[in-house]
């Protein structure tokens, strides 16, 4: 028996801390989780899961839309914010209760405190300023949106956070961002009848995406009127009688309801005790680990966005249960982050794995790029001027598949699968040889026998 009140303390309940937690605990440790908001963490609570909710929501407007061609006559519909908000935040706090369920099921301890580090091994309970010592400690205090503080009025914008309680609907929402929160919420907002504009400093929105599906969601969400705004960004926001004020640099001034900034997120690290303990952070306050997310202090870990990796929820539970398989099995694992299936819950979709063309002609001596865009079966008899994009990036050398990307309803559900495959090793040879299922959009995946073009040397020939 260790002298130490717990085994493992997990500083944070969020995805990866409340699996580390559980899991151990579940191994016969002895466990304590603190956390100092609600257990779910942001995916849980104020992310992932509210946010395809309200994805949900917002898409009925088009599925009303689109039955007319299929013969339905839908009378008269109107939506309600507060029903969905409230709907939302019951179904939250039933997945907040599994979460804590299952964490007690496993005999871990639950703390709703804020926790902090005194030393390497003790842990304060700020809420009764109890001390606890443990022989392991996890840090996964996820993160928190970028506020902006540069920018003069930064104080009048919400972030996605605050997006889930809005009181009301405004008529208008200015949203600055070319990242994955600044796509969704613009369709969403867009979806339920706001007036919506994304602003955006690059190009091209999305940019770590193949190019050909930025271009295309781009078109396709400023063909249902989003308006975006490329190469520009705020200046200064104000707040008048009749709602904000925004200068920007090209687009001159903007009238809005609500400013959403959506300028990525900065890890949770501030005020937590790592001086005290000799955690190492880096210049962003991201606690740096090792391969094994282990910390510079040999008995602290840390997991999740708190260390800023990889900023979404699977992987913090990968990492997670890598640390299980590291501390508790004798079985040393390092996170792999090779092939992680990612999508956009825009309208349409996106769902990606592997490399983009860009990427992979820099990897890649040669490519072979198999594209195929088209009109989907629905959008003939809806009239919808839609169009689905589907891309196999393949290297010529070994026929390997490394890249796959789709823009189009189910894409996310499709690059799951992908994401098999892929991992698998699987050829275009592979994909050639494998029935196509019919009717459906995926077949396409199956059924591109000629290259749509090749890259050299990252060049198009
Ligand atoms: P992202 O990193 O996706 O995007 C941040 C955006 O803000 C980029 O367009 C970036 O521009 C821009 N930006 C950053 N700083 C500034 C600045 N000072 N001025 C102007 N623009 C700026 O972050 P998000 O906030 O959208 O999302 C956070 C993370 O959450 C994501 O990385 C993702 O991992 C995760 N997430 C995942 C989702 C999913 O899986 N579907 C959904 C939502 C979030 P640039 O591109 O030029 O750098």
């Amino acid at each position: 028996m260790s002298s130490y009140d717990y085994d493992l303390f997990v500083i944070g309940g969020g995805s990866g801390g409340v699996r580390a937690a559980r899991v151990a605990a579940s191994l016969g440790k002895r466990v304590a989780i603190a956390e100092e908001y609600r257990y779910g963490g942001t995916c849980v609570i104020r992310g992932c899961v509210p946010k395809k909710l309200f994805v949900y929501a917002s898409q009925f407007h088009e599925h009303f839309e689109d039955a007319e061609g299929f013969g339905w006559t839908v009378g008269e519909s109107s939506f309600d914010w507060k029903k969905l908000v409230a709907a939302k935040d019951a179904e939250i706090a039933r997945l907040e209760g599994l979460y804590k369920k299952g964490l007690s099921g496993a005999n871990a301890d639950i703390l709703e405190t804020r926790a902090e580090l005194v030393d390497a091994h003790t842990v304060r309970l700020m809420k009764t300023g109890q001390t606890v010592t443990a022989k392991t400690i996890i840090i996964a205090t996820g993160g928190r949106p970028n506020p902006h503080a540069a920018l003069p009025g930064h104080e009048f914008c919400i972030s996605s956070n605050e997006a889930f309680h809005l009181e009301e609907l405004p008529k208008s929402i200015v949203i600055a961002g070319g990242g994955y929160i600044a796509v969704e919420f613009a369709n969403i907002f867009h979806g339920l009848g706001v007036e919506t504009t994304l602003i955006y400093r690059g190009a091209e929105i999305l940019s770590r995406f193949d190019e050909d599906l930025r271009r295309g969601l781009h078109e396709a969400m400023v063909a249902k009127g989003i308006r975006i705004l490329c190469h520009d960004t705020l200046q200064k926001v104000s707040k008048g009688e009749d709602g904000l004020t925004l200068e920007t640099m090209n687009n001159g001034t903007l009238q809005a309801g609500v400013v959403l900034l959506a300028l990525g997120r900065d890890p949770n690290t501030e005020g937590l005790g790592l001086e005290a303990a000799g955690v190492a952070v880096d210049e962003r306050g991201a606690i740096i680990v090792d391969d094994y997310s282990r910390t510079n202090i040999e008995n602290i870990y840390a997991l999740g966005d708190v260390t800023n990796r990889v900023q979404l929820t699977p992987v913090a539970i990968h990492e997670a249960m890598c640390f299980i398989e590291t501390e508790y099995k004798n079985n040393p694992t390092r996170p792999d982050y090779d092939l992680i299936p990612t999508a956009v819950f825009s309208l349409p979709e996106i769902g990606t794995v592997g490399l983009s063309e860009e990427e992979a002609g820099k990897r890649y001596d040669e490519l072979e790029v198999y594209r195929a865009q088209f009109r989907p079966l629905k959008a003939t008899l809806s009239g919808r001027a839609e169009r689905m994009i589907m891309k196999l990036i393949v290297d010529a050398a070994s026929r390997k598949v490394v890249g796959a990307h789709i823009l189009g309803h189910d894409a996310g559900e499709m690059a799951q699968l992908l994401g098999v495959t892929l991992k698998a090793g699987c050829t275009k040879d592979d994909f050639d040889q494998t029935m196509a299922l019919h009717p459906t959009a995926a077949e396409e995946l199956v059924t591109m026998y000629a290259p749509s073009y090749r890259v050299r040397d990252g060049q198009r020939v």
